[in-house]
């Protein structure tokens, strides 16, 4: 198995694990974990600054349903 890979969000200061097949993993630094659409519709989609990594959750690896 490959390492997933963690991107750490400079912006919304949280965490997203590549989860594969599994889909990426949101990791709050408070409460359970989400998906990154999630957090997009939590967070990110009121972050109007540049540098946010989950500006587009549709242009990402996830299976968009
Ligand atoms: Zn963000």
């Amino acid at each position: 198995m490959s390492e997933p890979i963690k991107k750490e969000c400079p912006v919304c200061g949280v965490k997203i694990v590549s989860g594969g097949m599994l889909g990426d993993r949101v990791e709050y630094s408070v409460g359970a974990p989400g998906t990154r659409d999630d957090l997009y519709q939590r967070v990110c989609r009121h972050t109007q600054k540049a540098g946010c990594i989950n500006r587009d959750p549709k242009g990402t690896s996830l299976p968009n349903r």
